[in-house]
């Protein structure tokens, strides 16, 4: 049976990764649709290679200037991704989720009625919109796959279990670029080193995140919703070889921990397959010195202040949206160079403190668009702090 898929932010890091594992397992997959927010040129090549007949450009000057080259080679275009699912009646096999930051959200939730099965990638939906996709994935019969390795890795060795018995679950961080170094020495690094993570391949937004650790901060609060486990079960650990994803101890004694190559096409094959299908991943042979050299430490509050924000509370008020918007917009202005890196520390830290926005901690979001609104809210009151000082 060929497999229909449709990828969401086609054109990024986790989007290509998909795309190259499908090519290696051409026959078994049809994709009906492809995403994109501005890389006209990337998804163009990407339907023609893949032969599909559906595109999304959410940027609308892009879709204006560049809808005629599409059309010239039969392949629908469209702005938004509404408007792609207008007359879509039957649902596909696998949808991956890949687009980044929190605008991932609207498009995640809008799929899920047309897709069997959803790959979720982009972890800013998962964190600040949870309670809406638990509902929508119900409602709609449509099952979840984590894609974010560490959320694979921790549903693969839990899935069969009784989660009664669950003792700890160790998400590992490789430390980023700056594992070895002060925080006070590097406060003015520019985003150059700061995107240079020392083993894996992502985009930029993630890339800093994980040299802040803020990535693995999201990754909790993301398992502590997916899995619906008490927030103290999670706990980080430092491994710079990024070849174990998470380990799991079991109040039982038995301690299972899951390693694969360092590359995201190993979640998302598994995600393409079912259990009892036979697929292949053609990667390193079992390597016994990488075993030899796995190595686990505690990570250093000092180093990474971030990791503080643990201490917070996460269940599904505004504070999980204003501090997924405070890190976007604050990783924003540091890729384009206007602020430091430190700052990104300071400022974040500061803010979650004002009262303007900490007495939306105890509130809950009703909708996705008081989510969107809250979004809004926060770069308004930032731009207008930033602007003050
Ligand atoms: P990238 O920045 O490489 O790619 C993002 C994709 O989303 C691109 O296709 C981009 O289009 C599209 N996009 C961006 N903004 C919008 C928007 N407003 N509307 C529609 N589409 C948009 O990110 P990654 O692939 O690295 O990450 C994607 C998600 O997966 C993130 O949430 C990340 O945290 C998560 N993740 C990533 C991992 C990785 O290894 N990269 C690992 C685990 C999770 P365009 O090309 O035009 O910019
Ligand atoms: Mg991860």
């Amino acid at each position: 049976m060929i497999k229909n898929l449709i990828i969401l932010g086609s054109t990024g890091s986790i989007g290509r990764s998909a795309l190259k594992i499908i090519k290696k397992n051409k026959k078994d997959f049809k994709i009906s649709l492809l995403t994109t927010n501005s890389n006209v040129r990337r998804i163009f090549n990407q339907a023609l290679e893949f032969n599909v007949k559906k595109v999304v450009i959410n940027d609308k000057s892009n879709f204006q200037k560049y809808s005629h080259l599409f059309k010239k080679k039969k392949i629908k275009v469209f702005f938004e991704i509404d408007n792609a699912l207008k007359n879509v009646h039957k649902k596909v096999y696998l949808t991956i989720s890949a687009i980044s930051g929190i605008e991932g959200l609207e498009p995640t939730l809008k799929i899920i009625k047309f897709t069997k099965n959803i790959g979720i990638a982009n972890k800013e939906s998962i964190i600040c919109g949870w309670k809406f996709l638990n509902y929508e994935l119900k409602k709609n019969n449509t099952n979840f796959i984590p894609l974010d390795s560490e959320h694979f890795s921790i549903n693969s060795l839990i899935n069969s279990e009784n989660k009664k018995n669950i003792k700890k679950i160790y998400l590992t961080a490789s430390g980023g670029p700056f594992l070895n170094m002060k925080l006070e020495d590097i406060k003015n690094i520019s985003p150059k080193y700061a995107l240079k993570h020392p083993n894996w391949k992502m985009g930029k937004k993630i890339s800093i995140d994980s040299a802040t650790m803020m990535n693995k901060i999201f990754e909790v609060i993301e398992a502590k919703k997916i899995f619906n486990l008490d927030q103290k079960i999670f706990e980080i650990i430092i491994h710079p070889k990024s070849y174990v994803h998470a380990i799991v101890h079991f109040k039982t004694g038995l301690i299972k921990f899951l390693a694969h190559d360092t590359t995201m096409q190993i979640p998302i094959l598994n995600s393409l397959y079912k259990k009892d299908e036979t697929f292949e991943y053609y990667g390193n042979d079992f390597d016994i010195k990488k075993i030899n050299n796995i190595s686990f430490l505690k990570p250093n509050v000092k180093n990474f202040p971030l990791l503080k924000i643990l201490n917070f509370k996460f269940s599904n008020t505004y504070f999980e949206v204003i501090l997924v918007s405070l890190n976007d917009a604050l990783v924003k202005m540091y890729l384009e160079n206007s602020i430091k890196y430190i700052s990104i520390h300071e400022l974040l830290f500061k803010l979650l403190k004002n009262p303007y926005l900490s007495k939306y901690f105890k509130i809950s979001p009703k909708n996705i668009n008081e989510i969107k609104n809250m979004v809004k809210k926060v770069n308004k009151f930032l731009y207008e702090y930033l602007n003050k000082k």
